[in-house]
């Protein structure tokens, strides 16, 4: 039997090795020259750059696909435990690092702040908590088939379920169990995880800090790009196909059933299709006549970003692999970002510097920096006035924290903006995280990874169940590839 994937993000790459590994045959079709979409890189003036995500939870679930290939991970992708998470700067001069160490950090915030701990101690055993409990019903099975609710596991979950904030939102959630305005801040943004916003999101996603503070932050060897590059060599090795500068132009359906895809003139049948192009653009572009689920399709997207790639030329001490900069007012922040759909005049700045751990990312004695402000989705803005006017911002900030005048140590720029992300990766309005989960319903809203009407059609990746993320797009594709087997065995008894 045969599988056609639409997309080699790392949801199609996932998906076309789980298939692989079922004996099907697999071919992808990817527009980009290369795998990976949001997950890539470039080098510019001598400074590697990792393009998209830079925060990596859950190895786990790469390495179970090449255990699932019977290859040892090892062999293909190397990455370390970070005892630093990330350096927290605030404008009144204070600065916090979180260490992963429990201990450590709860000492780190008690001198720090000024605060007894003990909360913030008992806040990530309720992270924890309840990520354990939802976490097989929201995140590894399909919200849409009842097998997933009708398990005694599940029963009981139900029955706590009440207790983790699904009424609150994050920051509401947040308020009722930490003592310090600054702890509230530096949780709260946990909700940007997912491209949310914590005033408005529920406090069940409090359970996100557990992955980073208890699972474990990570650092891939040789940079994030490693993740696509690993599994790419892995897909070929198991004799995957792949067909680059290809977009696929439709989703052949007969009956309401995928029969292959169409590129030009060229028809590719096949027995499964699976699409990880973005939801949206695959009715809209690839199943025009089809009946569209235009509620699903229509639910808030989630934010976007402006990114500033910049090699610096010089070193700082005081910061690492992740850094925040936060903004004085954060809910002012998250209303201009979803309500007035712009960038804040003191927007919270992400620097992520992987010569940290990489020194051959940079040259001697200076620094790839990748400059991250959350930006509204793409709505016709006039970003090159939001581009200059917030590049002109983030510059006095950094440079009034650092005590440096970090404009004039740029020696390299590129800028990624939400138009940009839209083109490169089809990604509807540019958003990073598909749909917001900016509502209690959010999980059910969001679009499932397989729909009756449309036999043997799968979607998989950041649009779909169970939603964006690196971790989640991973998840979608394990779903997807257990739902192909219980049909592919069924239909070879
Ligand atoms: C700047 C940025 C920062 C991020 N930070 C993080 C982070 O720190 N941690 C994290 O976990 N996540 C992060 N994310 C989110 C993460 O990158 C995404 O959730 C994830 O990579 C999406 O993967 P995907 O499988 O949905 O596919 P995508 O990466 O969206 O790729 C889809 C692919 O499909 C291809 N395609 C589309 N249409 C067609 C067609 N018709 N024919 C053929 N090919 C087609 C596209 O070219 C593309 O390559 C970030 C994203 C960005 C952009």
């Amino acid at each position: 039997m045969k599988a056609v994937i639409v997309g080699a993000g790392i949801g199609g790459l996932a998906a076309a090795i789980r298939l692989r590994a079922l004996k099907l045959d697999v071919e992808v079709y990817e527009s980009n020259a290369y795998p990976g979409g949001k997950l890539t890189a470039f080098t510019k003036d001598g400074f590697r750059f990792d393009a998209g995500p830079s925060l990596f939870t859950m190895p786990h679930l790469v390495d179970e696909l090449f255990t699932l290939a019977g290859k040892k991970p090892r062999d293909y992708f190397v990455y370390q435990k970070l005892e630093t998470i990330t350096n927290y700067f605030f404008e009144d001069g204070t600065t916090i690092t979180a260490f992963a160490d429990r201990q450590r950090f709860l000492d780190e915030l008690k001198s720090k702040l000024a605060i007894d701990p003990t909360c913030v101690d008992q806040y990530l055993s309720r992270s924890q908590e309840i990520y354990n409990t939802v976490s097989n019903i929201f995140l590894e099975n399909s919200l849409h088939r009842w097998k997933t609710w009708w398990t005694k596991k599940v029963a009981k979950a139900l029955t706590r379920i009440y207790r983790f904030g699904i009424f609150d939102s994050i920051d509401s959630f947040d308020k009722k169990l930490l003592n310090h305005p600054k702890l509230i801040q530096l949780f709260n943004r946990y909700a940007t995880y997912n491209g949310s916003n914590p005033y408005k999101a529920p406090g069940i996603l409090s359970s996100i800090p557990h992955l980073e503070f208890n699972l474990g932050s990570y650092f891939p060897q040789g940079g994030m790009h490693s993740i696509t590059q690993s599994l790419y060599q892995l897909a070929l090795d198991m004799g995957v196909s792949f067909n680059f500068n290809s977009s696929v132009e439709e989703i052949m359906l007969q009956d309401n059933k995928a029969i292959g895809v169409r590129l030009g003139n060229h028809i590719n049948k096949a027995d499964f299709v699976i699409s990880n192009m973005d939801v949206y653009f695959t009715y809209k572009k690839l199943m025009p006549s089809a009946k569209a689920p235009l509620k699903t399709l229509s639910q808030e997207r989630s934010s976007s970003a402006l990114i500033f790639y910049w090699g610096i030329a010089k070193s700082f001490q005081q910061l690492d692999l992740h850094n925040i900069f936060f903004s004085s007012d954060y809910q002012n922040e998250f209303k201009v970002l979803f309500e007035q759909k712009s960038i804040t005049d003191d927007p919270t700045v992400y620097i992520n510097i992987t010569s940290k751990l990489n020194p051959t990312d940079a040259p001697k004695d200076r620094e790839n920096w990748f400059v991250m402000v959350n930006a509204p989705s793409n709505n016709g803005q006039d970003w090159d006035q939001l581009i200059l006017e917030c590049r002109k911002k983030v510059i006095e900030k950094l440079s009034r924290i650092l005590k440096t005048d970090v404009g004039s140590l740029i020696v390299s720029e590129r800028i990624l903006d939400p138009r940009s992300i839209e083109l490169k990766t089809s990604s509807y309005q540019g958003s990073l995280y598909g749909t917001s989960s900016n509502s209690k319903f959010a999980a059910f809203m969001r679009h499932p990874n397989h729909k009756k009407q449309f036999q043997n059609l799968f979607f998989c990746g950041g649009s779909v169940h169970p939603g964006g993320g690196i971790p989640l797009c991973l998840q979608s594709a394990k779903i997807i590839s257990l739902w192909i087997e219980e049909q592919f065995t069924r239909k070879i008894v």
